[in-house]
């Protein structure tokens, strides 16, 4: 029988959520998906990750869940990802909220 794969300590700090925020070239925000984050830290290279959109992004320091509402307003999320995640987490609803213009607010 094969032996368990070490968890490496660094790997911990990795959140238990389906997709990781990632940083764009531009600053934009993508989304990686859990198993390539890990895959990033576990060879060392947290800055160099394949995103959801093709896209490469670096993982931040403190790694976050891509959680669309926990990110601010003023971050330029990348559509692609932001949609697809929205499609695998079922949350369809809240993206659509995202293209709702409030009245009076210029887009
Ligand atoms: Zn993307």
């Amino acid at each position: 029988m094969p032996e368990p794969t070490p968890i490496r300590p660094d790997l911990e700090e990795l959140p238990e959520a389906p997709f990781v925020a990632g940083i764009g070239i531009a600053g934009e925000v993508h989304a990686i998906p859990h198993a390539y984050a890990a895959r990033a830290i576990g060879a060392g290279v947290r800055r160099e990750s394949g995103t959801l959109c093709g896209a490469r992004a670096g993982l931040h320091r403190e790694p976050s869940a891509f959680d669309r509402a926990a990110l601010p307003r003023w971050a330029s999320v990348c559509p692609p990802c932001a949609w697809t995640v929205a499609v695998e987490t079922t949350s369809l609803d809240r993206e659509l909220q995202e293209l709702a213009v409030a009245p009076g607010q210029v887009r």
